[in-house]
C-alpha cells in the first residue's frame, strides 16, 4: 500500500510574512462561535510580536510554557475544556512557537470536535471527526512539525502522535524573522532534528525518490547552515533552515525515522528530555547505524562548541534503562524502516538496552 499523503493546504513564506496573518484569518472568522484562539509560546509574552497579533475583541490569547516537559494529553484536554466552557467553539486555532506549540495547536484543533480525552486518539487514524481550522507559525526551525501528519503528545501510557489527514495544518506562515531570537543551543538541537530526519529517512527500506528529492535538498541546506563558510545564525541561514525543516519533514512523510528517533522517544518519555536534545544525545553514539553522518554531526557539534553530556547511562538504574528500551521497542515502524520487516530477528530488547548503555 502506498501512502496517500495529505499536504498543508496553504503556505505563506518569506521574511515579514507574519504581517499577513490578519488578512488570512479574516476569511475564516465567523465560521463557528466568532473567535480565534491564539496559542503562543510564553517566550513571546511582553515581546513585540504580541503587539502585532491581529486580535479582535472576543479572541482568546493563551501563553503556554513549553518547558521543561514536552506537550501532554492532559494539557491539551485542559485547554480544550477551558475554551469550550468559556466561549464555545472557536473559528480557528493559531499556534505560534516551536515544535511543542505546533503539536499543541494541531492536537487542539482535533480535540475541539472529538469528544473525550486526547489519550483516546493517540495512534493512526483514530480521530473520528475533522478538527477546526488551524494555522501554524513556527518560531524555531527543525522539527518538521509544521508539515507533519502527527501531533505528538505524551500521555500517561505513551508518547505518541494523533495522526491522521485532519492533523495537518490548513495554513502555514513561515517567517524566518521570527526565529532570530532562538538561543544558540536550542537553535542547534532543533536544527539537528532536521539533519537527523534526513539521515534516518535515507537509511532504511522506505526511502524513495520522493523522500530523496526533499531530503537531499534539506541536507544541502543544513550543511550550509551548520558547516559552510557562512555557517551560523544569520538572516540568510534563518531562511535556509526554515525551508530545510519543511523539506526534511516532507522527506519523512514518504519515508520514516529510525533507530535514533526510537531511542530518543525513550529518553523523552522516561526522563522528559526535549526531542532535539534527545536526538543529539542518541545520534552521537550511533556510528554503526549511520556511519559517516555521525562524524559529520560531530564536526557540527564541535563547530558550534556544543557540550553534549557524556556518560549519562552511569546515572540510570536498570529499571529506567529497561523502561526506555520498552518505549523504543514499541515503535515497530521505526525499526522496520531501519532494519527491515524481520527487525525482531535482528534486534532484541536487550540489544536496545545496550544501545542506551552507550549514552
Ligand atoms: P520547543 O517548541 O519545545 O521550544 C524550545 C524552547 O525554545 C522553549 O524554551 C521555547 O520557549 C523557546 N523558543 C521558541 N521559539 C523561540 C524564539 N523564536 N526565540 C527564543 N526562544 C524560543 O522546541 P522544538 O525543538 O521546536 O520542539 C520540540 C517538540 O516538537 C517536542 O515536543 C517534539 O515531540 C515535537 N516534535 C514534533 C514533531 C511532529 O512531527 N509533530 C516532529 C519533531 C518534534
Ligand atoms: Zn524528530
Amino acid at each position: 500500500m502506498h501512502k496517500n499523503f495529505k499536504n498543508i493546504d496553504k503556505v505563506c513564506y518569506g521574511r515579514g510574512s507574519f504581517s499577513q496573518l490578519g488578512d488570512i484569518l479574516q476569511t475564516k472568522r465567523g465560521e463557528n462561535d466568532g473567535f480565534i484562539v491564539f496559542i503562543v509560546d510564553n517566550y513571546f509574552e511582553g515581546k513585540e510580536l504580541v503587539n502585532k497579533l491581529p486580535l479582535q475583541d472576543n479572541d482568546e490569547l493563551l501563553f503556554i510554557d513549553v518547558d521543561p516537559k514536552e506537550p501532554t494529553t492532559e494539557q491539551v484536554d485542559e485547554i480544550r475544556d477551558k475554551v469550550l466552557n468559556k466561549k464555545g467553539l472557536p473559528d480557528g486555532v493559531v499556534g505560534i512557537g516551536g515544535g511543542s506549540i505546533m503539536d499543541i495547536a494541531k492536537a487542539l484543533s482535533l480535540m475541539f470536535t472529538n469528544e473525550g480525552s486526547s489519550t483516546l486518539y493517540q495512534g493512526l487514524n483514530l480521530v473520528k471527526k475533522p478538527g477546526i481550522y488551524h494555522l501554524g507559525i513556527p518560531t524555531i526551525s527543525g522539527t518538521g512539525a509544521e508539515c507533519s501528519m502527527t501531533a505528538v503528545l505524551t500521555g500517561p501510557e505513551k508518547k505518541l502522535g494523533l495522526k491522521c489527514d485532519w492533523t495537518v495544518f490548513n495554513q502555514l506562515i513561515l517567517d524566518p524573522d521570527l526565529t532570530t531570537s532562538v538561543p544558540r543551543n536550542q537553535w542547534f538541537y532543533t536544527g539537528m532534528d532536521t539533519y537527523i530526519h534526513c539521515i534516518e529517512s535515507e537509511t532504511g527500506i522506505f526511502y524513495n525518490a520522493f523522500s530523496k528529492a526533499y531530503g537531499e535538498e534539506s541536507l544541502k541546506l543544513c550543511r550550509e547552515v551548520f558547516l559552510g563558510d557562512h555557517a551560523g545564525q544569520n538572516p540568510e541561514n534563518d531562511e535556509k533552515l526554515m525551508i530545510a525543516s519543511l523539506f526534511g519533514g516532507l522527506s519523512l512523510t514518504y519515508s520514516e525515522v529510525g533507530v535514533c528517533h526510537a531511542l530518543s522517544y525513550g529518553l523523552s518519555k522516561i526522563f522528559g528530555y526535549k526531542h532535539g536534545f534527545a536526538n543529539c544525545v542518541a545520534f552521537n553514539h550511533l556510528e554503526d547505524y549511520y556511519g559517516e553522518a555521525v562524524q559529520e554531526f560531530k564536526s557540527m557539534v564541535e563547530r558550534f562548541n556544543i557540550k553534549l553530556p557524556q556518560g549519562l547511562s552511569a546515572g540510570w538504574s536498570d529499571e529506567e534503562i529497561t523502561a526506555m528500551a520498552e518505549v523504543a521497542y514499541n515503535l515497530p515502524h521505526m525499526w522496520t524502516h531501519a532494519l527491515g520487516y524481520e527487525w525482531k530477528d535482528k534486534i532484541t530488547l536487550k540489544d536496545i538496552e545496550n544501545l542506551y548503555r552507550r549514552l
